[in-house]
Parts: C-alpha cells; sequence; structure tokens
C-alpha cells in the first residue's frame, strides 16, 4: 500500500545539513542543463486576503524523480502572531502514477537550498585562491549564506555591509560561531577586500556598483527573486561573465533584468551553472575575470532538498506515514 510522508518543519534542520543541499542542488542544476529536468511556470497572486502573496513552484526532474510543487508565499502580517511571515510546504507526488508521496515544511529548507546555490557557484565560479568573504545583506538568510558559503574555500576573514546596520550583528555573531573574524565596512572596502561577494537582501536599487568590484571577484546575487529588485549596477553584469540557475528567470526575475533591459547584456551570454557543473561549460576563465551569479531560486531547487528529508526521514523512522 502506497505511503504519504510527512515530515514536518521542525524536523528539516537535523535531516538536511549544507552539505547534503549541496549535493542535491548541484545534481537538480545538472540535470536541468542536460535537458533531464525543467521548471514549471511560476504562480503568484496577491490573494485578498491578510495582504498575502501566495503562489506555487513546482517541476520535475526525471535524473532524480523528483516531481511535485513548492507552495507558500509571504503573509507580512504572521509576526505579529509570532509566526515567520514567509511559509512554504512541499509537496512530492510519485512520477509514476500521480499519487502524492510526501508533505514536507519548506521554510529552513529554501534558505538552505538558496544558500547551496550559492555555494554551488563559488565552488565552481570563485577563484581557488579566495580569502576574503564580503557579505552584502543582513536579513534571515544571510547566516545561511555565511554557512554555506565557508565550506567551499579557505576563508580568513568575512567583511559586511549592509543598508540597515543595526542588522549587522546576527552576521558577526554567525562568523563568531564559524571562527572566521568579521568587519563591518563601507561598500568601497568591502570591493577593495572581498575575493567573493554575496549580495542578499530585498533591495529595489542597486547598492554594490561596478566601481567597488575588483577583477577577479566571484559576486552571487541571491537577493533577487522579482521583478523590479535590484542589488547591483547592471552594468557590472556587462563586465561580468554571468551564469545563473535557470536563464528564463534571470532575465525576467533575477538580477539580469536590468542588464538586458538596458541592453548591456545578451541573454545568448548567460550560462546556466548546470552547464558548469556538468563540464559543458569551462566556467572562469582567468585570474581577473569577473564571474556573476544570478541565483534566482528555482522548483527543482525545493523538489530536491525535500527529496533529502523524506529519505532520511524514512531511513531514521521519524517521517509520519499515512497510508493512502
Ligand atoms: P529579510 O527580510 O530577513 O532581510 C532583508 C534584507 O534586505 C536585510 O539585509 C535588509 O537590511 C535588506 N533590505 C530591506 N529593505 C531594503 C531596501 N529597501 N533596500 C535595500 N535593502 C533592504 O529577508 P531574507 O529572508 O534575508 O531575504 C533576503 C532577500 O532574498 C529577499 O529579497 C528574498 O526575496 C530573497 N530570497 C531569494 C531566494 C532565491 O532563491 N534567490 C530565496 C529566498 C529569499
Amino acid at each position: 500500500m502506497p505511503k504519504l510522508a510527512i515530515v514536518p518543519e521542525a524536523l528539516c534542520p537535523e535531516l538536511v545539513d549544507e552539505d547534503a543541499a549541496f549535493e542535491a542542488v548541484s545534481k537538480a542544476f545538472a540535470a536541468m542543463a542536460e535537458d533531464k529536468a525543467s521548471n514549471f511556470p511560476v504562480v503568484r497572486e496577491a490573494i485578498g486576503h491578510a495582504d498575502a502573496l501566495y503562489g506555487f513552484k513546482g517541476g520535475f526532474d526525471r535524473a532524480g524523480m523528483t516531481l511535485g510543487v513548492k507552495a507558500g508565499g509571504y503573509w507580512p502580517h504572521n509576526i505579529d502572531r509570532g509566526v515567520t511571515n514567509h511559509q512554504s510546504t512541499v509537496f512530492l507526488f510519485n512520477p509514476d502514477t500521480g499519487q502524492p508521496s510526501a508533505l514536507v515544511g519548506g521554510n529552513y529548507l529554501t534558505a538552505v537550498r538558496t544558500a547551496a546555490a550559492a555555494a554551488v557557484s563559488i565552488r565552481h565560479l570563485a577563484r581557488e585562491d579566495s580569502r576574503v568573504l564580503g557579505m552584502i545583506g543582513a536579513g534571515h538568510q544571510s547566516a545561511f549564506q555565511m554557512r554555506a558559503a565557508v565550506r567551499q574555500r579557505h576563508f580568513e576573514k568575512v567583511v559586511a555591509w549592509n543598508p540597515h546596520p543595526e542588522m549587522l550583528p546576527r552576521l558577526a555573531e554567525t562568523a563568531k560561531e564559524l571562527d572566521l573574524p568579521f568587519e563591518a565596512v563601507e561598500l568601497d572596502q568591502l570591493g577593495a577586500e572581498a575575493d567573493v561577494i554575496i549580495t542578499i537582501t530585498s533591495s529595489f536599487a542597486p547598492t554594490l556598483l561596478a566601481e567597488h568590484v575588483r577583477p577577479g571577484t566571484h559576486i552571487a546575487c541571491m537577493g533577487t527573486d522579482t521583478k523590479g529588485k535590484q542589488e547591483v549596477e547592471a552594468v557590472l553584469l556587462k563586465a561580468a561573465s554571468v551564469f545563473t540557475d535557470e536563464v528564463d528567470q534571470s532575465v525576467t526575475i533575477g538580477e539580469a533584468q536590468h542588464a538586458i533591459a538596458e541592453g548591456l547584456v545578451d541573454r545568448a551570454a548567460i550560462t546556466p551553472i548546470g552547464a558548469v557543473i556538468a563540464g559543458l561549460h569551462p566556467g572562469r576563465a582567468s585570474q581577473d575575470e569577473i564571474t556573476l551569479f544570478d541565483g534566482t531560486g528555482v522548483a527543482l531547487q525545493d523538489l530536491a532538498v525535500a527529496a533529502v528529508a523524506v529519505e532520511r526521514a524514512r531511513e531514521r523512522g521519524v517521517a509520519q506515514e499515512i497510508e493512502l
């Protein structure tokens, strides 16, 4: 008798760590580049209640046999109820029968899979001798980003800037936990020192400018996931080799939307990171090249980490199983 596994939100952190998320996301990106996996059009709607934005992100990975959808969105008044504003749940289905196979809490998984995407880009695109990590953004996602990034290179220091400096102690705490020196700096110093820069803000205007960035830097732009958002100056994408999770999203809702609209970058020049993972593209071409990863967030990332959560929960006997 087929069973539906329920993996509640509270169990996910102990089931999927940074390394497991990295492997799962890396495989999903490679499958996308090899045309073995695709994301379906995203639905996102204002529901006319509680000022909420609600939607679905779905996809199918034929390589990993992962079919499903992440449903959820943003409830701005949750904070008054002591509940996280961003809410999501992943539903997985048996690709052979269409029967539901799992229901998994998606809040922690969203953060760990987003950080894994940036980490994958650092693994494949950052200079091997990268030693200073620059962080722009100090919200919920930022600590996850730092924890995943530091596993990819021998970083010796973290420098950070945030439009709201009062939020920076969160990053200082995370750096301390990782045993790394931390310094809050201005943007010009951040650009002058950092070998890798992660941007993870909800900004609608560029903060990191081309003049801030040195040759050889790798930048992972992770905050722009909606039309209108922007974290870096559009001309910076012209100066860089641009990679992304999915080109369709990059040019419409990702960081590249502005450079495309201004005619600074051609869509054909944007490379899916999966092509680098799968060995179809060489990645960084020289020590002086600026590489930029436009991480827009795709359903297949969510499905990949949810599948790991279900597999591990079943192995450990902690999934709640319901007969269909
Ligand atoms: P958060 O609300 O916890 O933190 C927001 C961050 O953005 C803080 O650093 C804050 O100082 C900054 N910020 C807020 N308003 C700003 C403004 N007007 N201009 C510039 N900066 C501003 O959010 P979070 O959960 O850390 O998410 C950060 C961003 O990442 C959001 O834009 C979110 O939509 C995006 N995100 C992307 C993905 C992806 O897959 N690419 C996944 C999850 C979240």
